[in-house]
């Protein structure tokens, strides 16, 4: 156990964020990094319990009493190995991952819980700064019985696969459409959450240990399926769930409307050096319609963009700031949050819905028009006499995506998708019917999160080895059909 009393004696703490008026006028990370000796009173507050119920909230398994431990007596390299033992990415995870394993902390059933996901950014950070972070290269003998494997995808779940499966001394190539890897981690999730330097720190060790990078290629178009089939003995599907959910509404088609994930990449690509993004929040009145944390990447990016005004527009009610009975420990409650980004400015308005978009005299969308809801069995019910016209002349749909893409790879695979538009496949992670072909992360999960694609990958990639050698050492952390603690 750490230290026996610290749950009692030391208050939890997390790094502090920059001040508003100056991390605003940058594209750097948001946090600070708190020193040692906190961090190690921090994991000092763990009570290493005799069922950790943080290990059942992180869908990684995290083993994080040991590394509390571990850390709490200074033993940060061992803290990093057993760290790493369980996640490829915890310096994504220590940053992105809302940290469900938080929620299903004991301490956190009468006290605030231990700040399980600073530990943890701050062991893999040390890690790096120590040079403990090294390549793993498989043995050579792995390595002449290795397979040729295709991962198709590049964000989280498709690179956590290609890393198992090339330290299992398979050759493993992975086919991106984009012209750099990392999915959503690079062209979605904004610089200040997570700058890209380490993203890129990471490529650079999975290419050290083999992985081959294949960028710019759009796997069943650029690349046809029969040659995949032929040109390796399995393939790891990880293409994410990229259709998004729309707003059919009159004026949806105006100038000036845009999906978050138009908006977002530009973003990104202008924030590290391109050139003005043609989607800019620069000298406009912003309507985020979407409350979730995407839109919440939008209201940073604009806000630094310099935008005149940011309103964030959400259908369902303001969510309570404390657990409601229906959500009790150790379930991931909707709770009221403020981001960093909130933090930084913006209106939020709760229960309104968007009737329709009114366009300018040039065809470019000048206000909405939305009305107050109220939920009546699950369906918001417009309030009568409520409606009202919000000014704006850039409205960014940030309301989650609906389903994986239902391109060539998919369709000359000969796989339809499900009713909610995931890959379906059986539990362990093989594509229903299509013998060599497992799928990960958001294209067969559904829109999730990073600490589950990471998980899911690694769990494909298991079975992966499994079916091209007869038995696997791999760790399959989770099954295809595991899900979130839930409420009984
Ligand atoms: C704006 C935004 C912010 C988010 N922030 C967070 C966060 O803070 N924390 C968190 O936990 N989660 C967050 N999420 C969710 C998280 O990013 C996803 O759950 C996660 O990235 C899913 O990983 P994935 O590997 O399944 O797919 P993705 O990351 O979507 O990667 C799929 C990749 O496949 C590629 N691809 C698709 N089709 C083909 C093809 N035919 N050929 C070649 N390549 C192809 C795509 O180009 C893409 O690079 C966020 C999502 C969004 C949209
Ligand atoms: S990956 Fe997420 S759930 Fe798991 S230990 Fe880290 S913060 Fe917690």
């Amino acid at each position: 156990m750490a230290d026996s009393r610290g749950f009692s004696t030391t208050p939890r703490q997390t790094a502090a964020r920059r001040p508003v008026d100056i991390r605003i006028q940058d594209w750097r990370e948001v946090y600070l990094r708190i020193g040692a000796f906190d961090l190690e009173r921090q994991a000092g507050r763990c009570m290493d319990c005799g069922i950790p119920f943080c290990h059942h909230g992180c869908p990684l398994g995290n083993l994080i009493p040991e590394w509390n431990d571990l850390v709490w007596r200074k033993r940060w390299q061992v803290a990093a190995a057993r760290l790493h033992a369980t996640n490829n990415f915890p310096e994504f995870t220590g940053r992105l991952c809302p940290a469900p394993c938080e929620s299903a902390c004991v301490l956190g059933i009468n006290a605030d819980p231990v700040a399980i996901k600073q530990v943890e950014v701050e062991i893999i950070d040390r890690a790096y700064a120590e040079g403990w972070v090294t390549s793993q290269s498989a043995s050579a003998a792995a390595r002449a019985a290795g397979r040729p494997v295709a991962v198709i995808g590049s964000g989280p779940a498709g690179l956590a696969a290609a890393q198992q499966l090339t330290r299992a001394g398979h050759a493993v190539t992975v086919f991106e459409r984009a012209d750099l890897p990392g999915g959503l981690l690079r062209y979605g999730i904004p610089e200040f959450k997570m700058e890209k330097r380490l993203l890129d720190r990471r490529l650079a060790q999975l290419k050290d240990e083999g992985t081959v990078f294949q960028c710019g290629v759009d796997a069943g178009v650029d690349v046809s399926v029969a040659k995949l089939r032929t040109g390796y003995e399995a393939l790891v599907l990880a293409c994410g769930a990229r259709v998004p959910r729309g707003l059919p509404v009159p004026g949806s088609g105006l100038a000036g409307i845009h999906q978050a994930m138009e908006y977002l990449p530009l973003a990104n690509l202008a924030a590290l050096g391109g050139t003005e993004p043609a989607i800019s929040a620069t000298g406009r009145h912003v309507v985020i319609i979407g409350g979730g944390d995407t839109g919440a990447d939008c209201l940073g990016t604009a806000h630094r963009q310099g935008a005149l005004s940011v309103t964030q527009l959400e259908i369902l009610p303001r969510p309570p700031r404390q657990r409601a009975a229906s959500q009790p420990w150790p379930t991931y409650p909707m709770i009221f949050r403020v981001s960093s980004a909130h933090e930084e400015g913006g209106e939020r308005i709760y229960a309104v819905s968007t009737k329709e978009f009114l366009a300018d005299d040039s065809g470019r969308v000048r206000a909405l028009r939305l009305v107050e809801v109220d939920l009546v069995g699950g369906l918001a019910e417009p309030r009568p006499g409520t409606e009202r016209e919000l000014a704006c002349d850039l409205v960014l749909l940030a309301m989650g995506f609906t389903a994986a893409e239902e391109g060539p790879l998919v369709s000359d695979l000969g796989i339809r998708l499900d009713e909610r538009g995931r890959v379906p496949r059986g539990d362990d992670y093989s594509a229903a019917q299509v013998p060599g072909v497992f799928v990960a992360g958001d294209m067969g999960r559904g829109q999730s999160l990073i600490v589950w694609a990471i998980a899911e990958g690694r769990s494909a990639a298991a079975a992966a080895d499994r079916y091209l050698t007869g038995d696997s050492a791999l760790p399959a952390p989770i099954r295809a059909s595991a899900g979130p603690l839930m409420a009984g």
